[in-house]
């Protein structure tokens, strides 16, 4: 894992790279990229089910689905990561409101990391994969909006790790990261 930056006012905040599986991250929390139902897909969310075991499924099941830009919180089983936070990224349209949607996956999530006192968090590409959101424009919207909810949030002291999984993602963060270091 490398450490690329910590700019500006957020002093406590960091994020760092990861390539690899999400699954294998020792840290408080991973973020899964959801489906509405909440009950399991593949991609990574078939992943995190797969690796946390069945115990999931029934906490999830309890939950009654999650809407489109939401966040919700379960335990992580057999994860090393105790929470798993299951967030659902727009579908790509091509719609001003999908910018919005991913935007808000990933501040709910660490909204919702912040109530539990989650102080390491991982987040996927969120809507990349088959929900088709185009790559660059993805990784620019989670970079912002992190960097936003650091500002906003500049004393908590919040470790990010963008969890990549294939090598387009982490250049692309990478590229994005390093332009931003002051
Ligand atoms: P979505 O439906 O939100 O597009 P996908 O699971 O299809 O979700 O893909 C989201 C991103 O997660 C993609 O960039 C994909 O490469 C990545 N991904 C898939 N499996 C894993 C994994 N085990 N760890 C980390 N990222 C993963």
């Amino acid at each position: 894992m490398i450490s690329l930056m910590n700019t500006g006012n957020s002093a406590q905040n960091k994020i760092f790279l990861d390539r690899g599986d999400i699954t294998r991250l020792d840290c408080d929390c991973i973020v899964n990229a959801a489906n509405n139902s909440l009950l399991g897909g593949g991609g990574v969310d078939g992943a995190i089910h797969r690796a946390a075991g069945k115990k999931l499924l029934e906490e999830c099941r309890t939950l009654h689905g999650c809407a489109t830009g939401e966040a919700k919180i379960t335990g992580g089983y057999n994860l090393k990561a105790k929470y798993v936070i299951h967030t659902v990224g727009p579908i790509y349209s091509g719609a001003a409101s999908d910018a919005k949607m991913l935007a808000d996956c990933y501040r709910n999530s660490l909204n919702l990391a912040k109530q539990y006192g989650i102080r390491s968090i991982a987040f996927p590409a969120i809507s990349t994969g088959v929900y088709g959101y185009p790559a660059e424009q993805a990784a620019g919207i989670a970079v912002r909006t992190i960097h936003q909810w650091f500002d906003a949030n500049a004393d908590y002291g919040m470790e990010v790790i963008l969890s990549c999984f294939n090598d387009v993602t982490y250049n692309l963060y990478k590229i994005l990261l390093k332009d931003e270091m002051k």
